[in-house]
C-alpha cells in the first residue's frame, strides 16, 4: 500500500492521490466539499489601516463551524509588521475562538516565541498549536516544543544557509509536521530533503507524520476516507 504524503499547510487546492493537505483559504473564499481547510486573520491583515476587525472575526467563526474546516489559521505574530501591540489583542481572540471551537491553529510566527509561550500559557490553551514555516534554533524548537507546540519544515529544508537545515535533527520527530506553504514543489521533495537530513527514509517519515496527523486531527477526521 502506497503510503499518504501530508502537507500541513499551503495555499494550493491542487490535488492528487495519496496527498492530505490543510488548504489555507482567505476569508471571503469558499470552502470546496471535500479536503481539509484553515481559515484565520493573518497579523499582516492588521497593515491595512481599514481593516475590519470585528467583521472578519465573526466570518471566521462562521467558516470555523464547517466540518472540513480542520484548524484555524494562519494566526499568530510578526516582529517585521505593524503595531505588534493590536497584533497581540487580534491573536488572543483567536486563541479564545481556538479552544471554544476546539480547532487546532496554525500560526505564522516571525521573531515572536516568548509571546507565543508566553500567550498560550496566560490562556492555558488545550488546542494544538504548529507553527509553520519553522526556521529557528535547535534552542527555539526546545523552547516551543517544551510548551507542547508543534513545528512544521518547509522548503527551507532544501536550503543549507537557512537555520533549520542545521537545527532540523534536533526537532522531536513526535511534534513535527511538513508543508509546502507557497512554495511551487510538490511535498514528496520536502520529504525527500527531510529524510536526508535525519539520515532515514521516506516511508519511516510518512508513518510518523501521519502518526502526529491522527494525533491532531482524528477526532475531526475519524470515519473520513483519508485515514483509511
Ligand atoms: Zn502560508
Amino acid at each position: 500500500m502506497e503510503l499518504n504524503f501530508i502537507d500541513i499547510h499551503t495555499h494550493t487546492t491542487k490535488s492528487r492521490d495519496n496527498l492530505i493537505q490543510i488548504v489555507n483559504l482567505d476569508l471571503g473564499q469558499p470552502y470546496p466539499e471535500q479536503g481539509y481547510y484553515s481559515y484565520g486573520i493573518h497579523p499582516w491583515a492588521l497593515d491595512n489601516a481599514d481593516f475590519q476587525v470585528d467583521e472578519a472575526l465573526n466570518k471566521l467563526k462562521e467558516n470555523l463551524q464547517q466540518p472540513q474546516v480542520i484548524a484555524l489559521g494562519e494566526a499568530g505574530l510578526d516582529k517585521f509588521h505593524a503595531d505588534f501591540e493590536q497584533q497581540i489583542r487580534l491573536f488572543e481572540r483567536q486563541i479564545v475562538l481556538s479552544e471554544n471551537m476546539k480547532k487546532p491553529m496554525i500560526l505564522h510566527e516571525v521573531k515572536s516565541h516568548n509571546e507565543i509561550v508566553t500567550l498560550r500559557k496566560k490562556h492555558r490553551a488545550k488546542q494544538p498549536w504548529i507553527v509553520h514555516g519553522f526556521n529557528g534554533t535547535a534552542q527555539d524548537a526546545r523552547q516551543l516544543i517544551g510548551q507542547g507546540i508543534y513545528l512544521s519544515a518547509g522548503e527551507s529544508l532544501l536550503h543549507p544557509e537557512r537555520k533549520i537545515y542545521k537545527s532540523f535533527k534536533f526537532i522531536d520527530l513526535d511534534y513535527l509536521f511538513l508543508e509546502t506553504d507557497m512554495a511551487e514543489i510538490g511535498v514528496e521533495k520536502v520529504y525527500e530533503a527531510a529524510a536526508k537530513l535525519l539520515g532515514t527514509d521516506i516511508v519511516t517519515l510518512q508513518k510518523q507524520i501521519f502518526t502526529n496527523f491522527a494525533r491532531l486531527f482524528g477526532r475531526e477526521t475519524r470515519g473520513r476516507e483519508a485515514l483509511h
